[in-house]
């Protein structure tokens, strides 16, 4: 760091204080972790500097040996952490994972010759035009996920993403009811719809899946099941996951981050039965530029961590800690969707006590406490106010954190939003105080007059 600041002082300085942040807050957020020294010091150094296009002994530049190592054994480890047929650790994160995971399925199962005529070119490029072109000699595949307001992530075909370009998207919901899926109900679309993939997986849902029963219903209908596991990568690593909720046995396809609670580098991995290999081995050109082979080390030493039994005890104590979480907030008095957790988090209700989530997100930071707002299902709030918390705890259990400790943290996330006051009009002031808000309202309004 003291080299980094000889040449950009401000960006040191923004490194110590993030690592000031991230000491003096407790982290709440489902999404985030803090990775091992091993992990990160794999990824800081000059394998940066390398250009390794092309998969392992079979590159588009020369000089890869060591890179072709680091390649080979990361593949390796991940696959027999995960007891996968095959492993791809070149995406660079988690949505470029799912982008080659969908042209991968989409070049092995729809036969068009024409299609070879893209093979050259980068999807992100592609004008509006092209995109259309391309989906009609796709043939308007469909695609079946789990909805974005019912917990599904934006690369699961939501409206602004590229996934809705390539397919015509449908989503199956939560129950209304229940908040929980109901595979029947999922069943159903399915036979109407007639998918090319059924997709399971998700960013905000509190519970386990049954992939079992999720392949039988793609089964049932011809589709390709693909899961996106990023969330919950970890539990399944450390078998906090296993049987019917493991969705590597069950899926054709498996895509994940390796930065959640997997615990390792910010980036991304594809895991697949042999049906799918040739065609992701051919996926970087398609969808990524170079790999990133400092970042393939620090996958390899994350997948390392992952395999010994201390991270069993990891993946089994975050499940303990969110369920305890989750009791003592809704101890505290709020409401918890679905009554409890199966995983690594949970969502708030935050609109009973009268207030959005942006600004009950607004109000915990004010106290040190980070977790992100998120939207519910049916949430009348909409993505950016939203009615929810989405809670989680892997990053608190890496410090070592127990029940005592999420006992205390519930009761004092319930006291924060219990005393923070409602907006006036029912209206986000994104502010705590009442005084605060109104001011700026009276201000924003007189803004208007003046322009007027
Ligand atoms: N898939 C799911 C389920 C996610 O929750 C996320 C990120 O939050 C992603 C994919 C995208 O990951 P990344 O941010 O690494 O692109």
């Amino acid at each position: 760091l003291q080299k980094t600041a000889l040449v950009a002082p401000e960006i040191a300085a923004s490194i110590v204080k993030e690592l000031e942040n991230q000491r003096k807050r407790v982290k709440l957020i489902a999404s985030e972790n803090y990775c091992s020294l091993s992990v990160q010091l794999a990824m800081g150094n000059l394998l940066t500097d390398k250009y390794a296009e092309g998969m392992p002994h079979h590159r588009f530049y020369a000089g890869n040996e060591n890179v072709d190592d680091i390649e080979s054994l990361a593949a390796e480890e991940a696959r027999t952490l995960f007891g996968a047929e095959y492993a791809n650790v070149q995406p660079h994160c988690g949505a470029d994972a799912n982008m080659l995971a969908y042209w991968a399925i989409l070049t092995t199962k729809v036969e068009n010759p024409a299609l070879a005529k893209w093979g050259e070119t980068n999807l992100y490029k592609l004008s509006d035009n092209q995109w259309k072109e391309l989906k009609a000699e796709l043939g308007n595949q469909r695609l079946l996920g789990l909805d974005y307001y019912s917990g599904g992530h934006l690369t699961h075909g939501y409206r602004y993403n590229i996934s809705s370009r390539l397919f015509d998207v449908y989503g199956y919901t939560v129950s209304k009811e229940t908040g929980l899926l109901d595979y029947d109900d999922i069943e159903k679309q399915a036979k109407a719809v007639k998918p090319l993939i059924l997709l399971a997986g998700y960013s905000a849902y509190p519970r386990k899946i049954d992939f079992k029963r999720m392949r039988q219903i793609a089964d049932s209908v011809g589709a390709v099941f693909m899961v996106d596991m990023a969330h919950f990568a970890g539990l399944v690593a450390g078998k906090a996951f296993t049987g019917d909720y493991d969705p590597v046995p069950h899926a054709h396809v498996v895509t994940t981050t390796t930065h959640k609670t997997l615990r390792g580098p910010r980036a991304g991995l594809i895991l697949s039965t042999n049906e799918f290999a040739e065609a992701l081995d051919k996926g970087c050109p398609l969808t990524m530029g170079g790999p990133l082979p400092h970042v393939i080390a620090a996958k390899a030493v994350a997948f390392r961590e992952a395999s010994r039994p201390e991270f069993r005890d990891y993946a089994k104590k975050i499940v303990e800690n969110t369920q305890a979480l989750a009791a003592a907030c809704a101890g505290g008095g709020l409401e918890v969707l679905t009554g409890g957790t199966d995983n690594h988090l949970f969502l708030v209700n935050v609109r009973s006590a009268g207030i959005s989530g942006r600004q009950a997100e607004s109000a915990l930071h004010e106290c040190n406490i980070t977790v992100n707002r998120n939207s519910l299902p049916f949430d009348p709030n909409g993505p950016w106010y939203t009615s929810g918390l989405r809670i989680g705890t892997a990053a608190v259990s890496t410090l070592g954190m127990g029940k005592a400790d999420m006992d205390e943290l519930g009761a004092i996330i319930a006291l924060v939003l219990k005393h923070t006051s409602p907006a006036p009009d029912g209206k986000d002031p994104s502010k705590l105080s009442k005084a605060k808000y109104i001011i700026e309202e009276k201000a924003k309004a007189e803004a208007v007059d003046r322009v007027k």
